[in-house]
This record gives structure tokens, sequence and C-alpha cells, in this order.
């Protein structure tokens, strides 16, 4: 894999890894319960709408909760894809496919900067 390439794309990764930082910062919290380390969990939101008390989840709190949940998990697995990519770039396997060893390819590795299975196989894993 040509360097400039590959020095883009960890450029890409770095920059997609700080913006998921922050935008799982703005949804959720680190798990300080006994669940696997380092997991997140998603804030419960206040909107302050209602009125019968302060401890109280309206529904449309509990409706935001349940997004956020759902994207937390999705920001967390795509940081694992990334944190992934990047070690393979360290390991200099990075564009490999670690199905089969051929190239994962350069255009799908702009659309995907963490992909780490060529489309034939990423095809054939579904
Ligand atoms: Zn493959």
């Amino acid at each position: 894999m040509d360097q400039a390439f590959t020095d883009e794309m960890k450029a890409a990764l770095l920059k997609e890894q700080m913006e998921l930082t922050g935008e799982l910062g703005a949804i959720s919290h680190k798990d300080v319960g006994d669940h696997v380390p380092g997991s997140r969990d998603a804030n419960f939101p206040n909107f302050g709408d209602d009125n019968l008390g302060e401890n109280t989840e309206s529904p449309a709190e509990v409706a935001e909760y349940e997004v956020n949940v759902n994207v937390t998990g999705r920001l967390e697995q795509r940081q694992v894809e990334i944190t992934d990519a990047l070690k393979r770039i360290e390991q200099g396997i990075y564009g490999t496919c670690l199905k089969c060893g051929g190239p994962v390819g350069e255009d799908r590795l702009r659309a995907n900067s963490a992909a780490s299975a060529c489309i034939n196989c990423a095809k054939s894993h579904v």
C-alpha cells in the first residue's frame, strides 16, 4: 500500500475518531458500573418539561434516551472499527483484506477508511 495513501487514510481515521469522541461525549458518559470496562452509558435527558417532580421520566425523555442508547451503541461500534484500522496501519497490514489477504482497494477505503475486508469477502460474509 502506497505510503501517501496510508497517511491520508490515517489522518481521516484520526479525524473521525476525534469527531466520534465528541459525539459520544455529548450523548453519553463513561459507564462506572460493573459493565465492560471503558463502555459508555447513554445519558438520560432531562427536558425539565415534566412538572411531576424532578425525578420523573417523561415519555419524551424516555424516547430520547432510547435514541441515545442506539446512537451510542452505533458510535462505539464505529470507534472499535477505527481503532482496529489504526492498529492495522501500525502493523503495516492496513488495506489488506483480513479474510483473503488480497487488497481491500483504495476506492473502498476512501468510502470507508476502516474497511477490513475486500468487496468480495464483505459480500460473501452477509
Ligand atoms: Zn477478501
